[in-house]
């Protein structure tokens, strides 16, 4: 099984300032220098095969999340990194997309309309949702007024399929099943299985139900995982002062996989105004966390025959091989 992280930035994509361009051009000479690289050409090979560290940025495309296996991809959003999906599909020949969407905020949208296989003939979109208006919300963006062109004019056919939460369904080889996270509006995780491996997607999730208890029908989905892909838009000091906003922190994340015995986490649904140096700190601010917080449940890691969970902080086009996690 595969993940593929198309786009990790929430609520709006960014582009990056020249002021945090050069500051990361600034310590990557440093460090290229304190290891003895003095040619252009060797920085760019240590910046390439991550010597410099990885990311030297972050990306800045919404939320899509890959998952591939047993021959089978789905996408979980359509945020502006499935703008690349579809760019790297036409190339290789890709005519049918399953596509699950967790919410209808515009950041898991906006990557549709550019979308280039729904320009292209004999092409099928299939779009699961479990909001029941879903049709309607994705639509109105292609009423020619939103965007140049109407619905009916577009060359690929789409199709919607409405789902119940916490029934399992099926997609290929792929078993699918919703359930709920804390979101205003509504949102809805996806945990999705193949060949003894398991994905959970839960964004956009603010997990004010913290506890096994508060978590209640929940809990089950975020059990002996091999990977959770975490919204992880603040900080630990933001989050207090952003009740309801509906996103939560790289600590939580940290917490709940210690505790459920998730192999590894990514955090990703990051802050659009958070440069590279705010995510390499919170990133470290987990990791100090993992350190250092006893589990509550230890003997769950003695059954999985490990310490604890790999932490990792997700990026524009990281690949993650689920298996080898
Ligand atoms: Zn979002
Ligand atoms: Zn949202």
């Amino acid at each position: 099984m595969q993940v593929t992280l198309w786009g990790t930035r929430g609520s709006i994509p960014r582009s990056m300032p020249d002021n945090e361009l050069i500051a990361i051009l600034q310590s990557s000479v440093n460090r290229a220098k304190s290891m003895g690289i003095l040619s252009l050409d060797d920085f760019a090979d240590a910046a390439r095969d991550g010597r410099l560290g990885r990311p030297l940025s972050y990306g800045g495309a919404t939320m899509c999340t890959e998952i591939a296996s047993g021959g089978q991809q789905v996408y979980v959003d359509m945020g502006s990194g499935f703008r690349d999906v579809g760019t790297l599909a036409l190339q290789q020949g890709q005519k049918e997309f399953h596509v699950l969407l967790t919410h209808m905020h515009w950041d898991h949208l906006i990557g549709l309309p550019f979308f280039l296989p729904l320009y292209s003939e004999g092409v099928k979109i299939h779009i699961h949702h479990i909001h029941k208006n879903a049709p309607e919300f994705v639509k109105i963006k292609f009423n020619g007024i939103n965007f140049p062109l109407k619905w009916d004019q577009l060359t690929a056919s789409v199709e919607f399929h409405q789902h119940k939460i916490y029934e399992k369904f099926k997609i290929g080889p792929l078993a699918v099943v919703p359930f709920t996270l804390d979101h205003p509006g509504g949102s809805f995780g996806y945990r999705v299985e193949h060949g003894g491996h398991s994905v959970v997607v839960a964004v956009d999730g603010e997990f004010k139900r913290r506890t096994r208890k508060a978590l209640g029908k929940d809990l089950v989905f975020f059990q002996g995982l091999d990977l959770l892909v975490f919204d992880s838009q603040y900080d630990r000091l933001e989050l207090d002062s952003r009740f309801d906003w509906g996103h939560c922190t790289p600590t939580v994340g940290t917490e709940l996989a210690q505790r459920e015995g998730i192999r590894a986490v990514a955090f990703v649904h990051h802050d659009p105004w958070a440069p590279a140096h705010k995510l390499n700190a919170m990133f470290q601010e987990a990791l100090d966390f993992l350190a250092t917080n006893t589990p509550e449940h230890a003997e769950v890691w003695k059954a999985r025959g490990a310490t604890g969970p790999k932490l990792i902080m997700g990026y524009d086009g990281l690949v993650l091989n689920v298996d080898k996690l």
